[in-house]
This record gives structure tokens, sequence and C-alpha cells, in this order.
């Protein structure tokens, strides 16, 4: 049952006031008990989590972790930091841990941000960059999209006297668009180094060789950038709230002084260790996340539906021509247990983004889509 509205006005700060908290995608479980369908018959392509789930060296990673529950875990994170590094080619102390890499996103916002700075950031960029910078008061310069990815070059410009952060996110979730090695690299060049920039590389793994930023070289050059990684999305592990930086040791330190204590959990910790090392699971993540595009992508070009190619594990796909079809398709959908993600928040509600899942989950959205769209497609 749904709770009366709160009202938080006698207690917010004025900033704090104007946010509008992040809403996750629909959860299954929800979804059954509102329609009274069975969860098992439920398709969820809302979130961009991984359909084949976790490694099993992971899974086993926890299992084995769980003991170690009354103890707070390594605040340090010694051995995963360790290995990251290596993972990396850098030194530990150029890693730092999140909760997620929300919680990474979130850190640089607390770290930088203040009533008297501006952010820089993408039209459609990821929803988590204008909740960090609300909440520290600080102003927002939104630079528009170009088509529907980011347009470095005017980011670089809009570049004040008072703007401390960018975020770039590469690929851009919900849009999947990516920006190249090169571009990154003239951006960089072009932003001035007291400006810190957040490299958002979320969906990384499921990128082709040759679509890659070499970040880490970008890095070595940039000691005002931040590379934020994740194990939410090819490795699994949204759940357990797991993500990391890599940064200079002295913006890696300033990024610790806003990190709550113990933010990374035990499991969390054993997981990531054990799913760093089962490149057999990363490689099936992204081989049928690569199978799951061209399938979804080719299925909306058939049925003459407009869709942005996508880089990412997820496509937005455009599902009709006035600003209520969004959210129209989506119910409707979901009346077929197919759980899409409307994104109207981002100023999309003629679009719904669907995450890429197994051969046969895409096929279900596709058919319900079809479904769906009846005698027009
Ligand atoms: C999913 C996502 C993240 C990371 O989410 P976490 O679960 O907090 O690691 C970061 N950036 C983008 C663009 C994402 O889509």
């Amino acid at each position: 049952m749904a709770s009366a509205p709160v009202t938080t006005a006698r207690w917010g700060s004025p900033h704090v006031l104007q946010i509008s908290p992040y809403v996750g995608g629909k959860p299954i479980s929800e979804l059954a008990r509102e329609l009274g369908l069975d969860p098992a018959g439920i398709v969820k392509l809302a979130s961009n989590e991984n359909p084949l789930g976790m490694s099993p060296a992971a899974r086993a990673a926890v299992i084995d972790a769980l003991g170690d529950t009354p103890r707070y875990p390594d605040n340090d994170a010694w051995t995963l930091r360790q290995t990251l590094g290596r993972h990396l080619d850098v030194p530990a102390d150029w890693i730092v841990l999140g909760a997620g890499s929300s919680d990474i996103l979130d850190m640089a916002a607390r770290a930088v941000l203040g009533p008297d700075a501006s952010c820089v950031y993408s039209q459609y960029g990821f929803l988590v960059y204008p909740l960090s910078v609300q909440k520290m008061g600080a102003r927002h310069i939104v630079v528009p999209a170009r088509d529907h990815g980011h347009d470095l070059a005017a980011m670089a410009a809009a570049v004040r006297d008072d703007t401390r952060l960018i975020y770039v996110a590469n690929p851009n979730n919900p849009t999947g668009t990516l920006a190249s090695h090169d571009a990154i690299a003239a951006f960089l060049a072009a932003v001035p180094e007291r400006v810190v920039v957040v490299l958002d590389e979320a969906y990384v793994e499921y990128l082709e060789p040759e679509d890659r930023t070499d970040a880490i070289a970008l890095l070595r050059r940039h000691p005002n950038l931040i590379v934020s990684r994740t194990f939410s999305k090819a490795y699994g592990l949204a759940g357990l709230r797991i993500g990391y930086c890599a940064a200079h040791p002295e913006m890696a330190a300033l990024l610790n002084r806003v990190r709550a204590a113990f933010n990374a959990g035990s499991m969390a910790q054993a997981a990531a260790l054990a799913a760093l090392g089962d490149t057999e699971f990363l490689r099936r993540s992204h081989d049928l996340n690569r199978a799951g595009l061209a399938q979804l992508q080719s299925a909306f070009a058939a049925m003459g539906l407009e869709y942005v190619p996508s880089k990412g594990n997820f496509v937005l796909v455009r599902v009709g021509d006035d600003d209520a079809a969004g959210a129209r398709v989506d119910s409707a959908l979901l009346r077929q247990g197919v759980i899409a993600r409307p994104v109207a928040n981002y100023g999309l509600s003629r679009w719904l983004r669907v995450s890429v899942g197994t051969e046969a989950e895409n096929a279900r959205c596709v058919d319900a889509l079809r479904h769906v769209l009846g005698g027009t497609r």
C-alpha cells in the first residue's frame, strides 16, 4: 500500500528540497504483485543488468565470505586494490573503491562542489550527475546533446571560472552513444587542469577493442582525470554495490577524504576479486551482449522504429510521436509482462530504453512491442 505523500519542507535545505529522488527500474516482484502475474514469466529489461547473472567464481567467493560478516570489511580493501592496480597497470594507491560507481560519481561532487561552484554535463547524461550536483547546492551547466551524444567541444567551451567538475559518460546511459579515444583526448587537452573530469566507463567491458578509449594512458597525462568503472554491469554484481575509480594519488587521496567509512562490504570485495579473475564469464557476457544488440536493433529497424545505435548493453528506441508515447507503451508492455525503462525523466518522453537480455528475453520483448504497437507496425 502506498503511504501518504511526505512533506519534507520543514527540514530540507533549499537545494535538497528540489531533488526528485532517483527512480530505478521496476522490480519483478512489484509488477508480479500489481498485476497478479507469475514472477517467472516476467522479463525485466529495465536496469542494464547482466542476463547471465554472475560469475560462478564470484558466487562461490560470496558464500565463502559469509563468515566474515560479523567483522567490518577491510576499509583499505588492500587485496582488491592491489589486484585492480595490476589489472589497470597502475599502483594500488591510484585506486579508490565505491559502493557501486554511483558512489564514486557522488564522491567527486562531494570533494569539489559547493554552492560557489558549477558542474558541466551533457543533456541526456546519466541521471546520477544532476542528483550529485544538486545535493551539493552547486549550479548545473547542461550542454545540449549532439545526435543524442555528448558534444565534447561545446562541453569544454562551457567551462566557466566557477566550474570545478565535468562528468562524461562513455558510452552514455541512456543513449548508448560513444565518443572516440581521440575525441576524449582532445577534450581533456581543452579542459583546464583546475577542473576535475570524471570519465564514467560503466559499460567499458562491452566495447569492442577498437572502440575503447585508452583511459589509463590519458590518466597518466591528466592529473585532473578520474576514470570510474563498475562491477554492476558486465560483471553481474549490481546487487552487491561495488565500483571503483583510478586517479592520480593526490586525486585518490582527495576522494578518500569524502568516502564513507567501510563503503565496500566484505562480500562485495570478495566477489569483485573473484569476478576479475573470471575472464571466461566476462567474455561470454560481452559476446551475448553483442548478439543481443544486433537482435534488438535489427528487430527495431524491421518494425520501422527509430533507435540510437548503442555501444552499451541497452538500446534507446522511439516508440511513438507524441509526448505520452513512452509512458503509454511502457504500461502496455508491463501488462504483457515485459519491464522496459521509461526515460521521460531524461526529457525523452517518446522513447523507451530496453536492456539487452538473453536471446529469448529479447525475443519476448520484441514480440510484446509488436503486439502493443499493433496495426501501426
Ligand atoms: C549503471 C551506471 C553506473 C554505475 O552504477 P553502479 O551500480 O552504481 O556502479 C554508472 N554510470 C552509468 C552511466 C551507468 O549507467
